[in-house]
């Protein structure tokens, strides 16, 4: 069998290797844009911040390719599929051909159409060489543009290499798709208390500065700054798949086998559009975890394996300095568009907060702040079995406090509810 991957990230490794493991004489090739082998995305502002050196961001050196016979081709962007000749073409013009094809090329960095993105003093923290071009630059004043996880983490970094650091997001708070307003101003606070200016609400119209960045302008005042780093998401590439006439939507569609639309193309990673494992709808969780499921789901099958895929799980974190806060499922902006009874629970002490999002008595989300971020396991558990919250809470009442076997998890969540 001759594989073909596209993409060199976390998703494109686990396929590669894990065929590798069954299959020991498939001839794979991943056919990679950059020119390193696999590193780790989310190291990559630990890297800019001086928290761990270049070469802790690999999980792969070359020779581990080598050594498990799999053909690592640097600098070879694929521009188009032809699922007819089974071929993929680069940018290069070369022709590689495929019995069996994997999507996993990722997303692409949303650039917002600003007068000055193009200008050198611009930069991302997406990829590994964009990072390292900006932590090589010289500067002293930055502008991250974008409060999602990837901004947060890389105003942090900058902070830490002694940058005065503002972040602008358009939204009306931080950290928007993974947290409702009230846990977010609270993480917002922790944020300005770490010296990092935080406008919200605010739209960048423009960034100034020729041949250097001297500037960015939003729509309510100007921002003196010699570094701007664009962190507005990441869109996931359908344009690929097209080529080939892959269904896509907001991601390319894939079944629960990671297989697309085309025969003998699969796709895995940020690239693809999947479904909520909690509630089956459709969704796009561009998280590690989930990449590397898909991937191995996507390996299995390409192996002749019987697999299925159970779905994505929206869990992620933010964590700059001291702080820690993580959040899992709906926010509660999610569930207004959702009939049914809803409630939110809310708890505060100190500087640790919780909120639990609950539809008709069932968990549907949680986020939470400082050490109540330790114990969102046990909600993650509750809204997986769909447990009905006041069984819980009525369970959490009457277990018996020493003694008793199993009680310990009611206690826990007990505490952490604040019953
Ligand atoms: C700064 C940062 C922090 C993050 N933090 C977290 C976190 O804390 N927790 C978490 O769960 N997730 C985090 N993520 C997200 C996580 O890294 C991704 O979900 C994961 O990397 C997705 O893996 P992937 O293989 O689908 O895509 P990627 O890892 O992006 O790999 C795709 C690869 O394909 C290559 N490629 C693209 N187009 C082509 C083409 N046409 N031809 C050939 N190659 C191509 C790209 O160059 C890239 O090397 C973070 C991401 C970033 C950038």
């Amino acid at each position: 069998m001759k594989l073909v991957i596209i993409g060199n990230g976390i998703a494109g490794n686990q396929v590669a290797f894990d065929v590798r493991k069954k299959d020991r004489d498939a001839h794979i090739t991943i056919l990679s844009a950059e020119t390193v082998p696999e590193y780790d995305p989310c190291s990559l502002p630990y890297f800019l911040g001086g928290e761990c050196g270049r070469t802790d961001v690999f999980r792969k050196t070359p020779e581990d390719y080598t050594t498990h016979n799999i053909d690592l081709v640097y600098d070879s962007r694929v521009v188009s599929i032809d699922p007819e000749a089974k071929t993929v073409t680069t940018h290069g013009g070369g022709q590689i051909s495929y019995d069996k094809l994997v999507l996993a090329h990722g997303g692409d960095l949303f650039i917002p159409p600003i007068p000055g993105i193009d200008n050198p003093g611009v930069f991302s923290c997406k990829q590994l060489a964009e990072t390292e071009k900006l932590a090589a630059h010289n500067g002293s004043s930055a502008v991250v543009i974008g409060s999602g996880a990837i901004g947060i983490e890389a105003a942090e970094a900058l902070k830490r290499k002694g940058y005065a650091v503002h972040v602008v997001e358009l939204m009306d708070w931080i950290l928007p798709s993974l947290f409702d307003e009230p846990t977010a101003r609270r993480l917002e606070t922790a944020l300005k208390g770490y010296g990092i200016h935080v406008f919200t609400g605010e739209k960048v119209l423009e960034i100034k500065g020729t041949g250097e960045v001297s500037a960015v302008v939003t729509n309510l005042r100007t921002i003196a700054c010699d570094t701007v780093v664009v962190a507005t998401g990441v869109v996931p590439g359908t344009a690929l798949a097209r080529t080939a006439g892959i269904d896509t939507g907001r991601g390319i569609q894939v079944n629960r086998q990671m297989q697309t639309s085309v025969p003998d193309i699969y796709a895995c990673g940020d690239c693809v559009e999947t479904i909520d494992a909690c509630t089956g709808e459709t969704a796009m969780f561009q998280l590690k975890h989930n990449a590397i499921e898909q991937a191995q789901v996507a390996a299995r099958h390409i192996v002749g394996e019987k697999t299925r895929y159970l779905g994505a799980y929206a869990f992620a974190r933010a964590h700059f300095f001291s702080t820690h806060a993580a959040t899992f499922g709906k926010t509660q902006r999610a569930t207004d568009c959702i009939l049914g009874d809803k409630r939110v629970i809310e708890r505060e002490d100190k500087n640790n907060y919780l909120r639990v999002m609950l539809l008709n008595n069932q968990i549907v989300g949680g986020q939470a702040i400082g050490t109540f971020a330790d114990g969102l396991g046990l909600l993650i558990g509750a809204m997986w079995r769909k447990d009905d919250f006041m069984e819980i809470a009525a369970k959490v009442r009457t277990t018996p406090r020493g003694g008793a076997v199993h009680t310990w998890p009611m206690l826990r969540l007990g505490n952490l509810l604040g019953m």
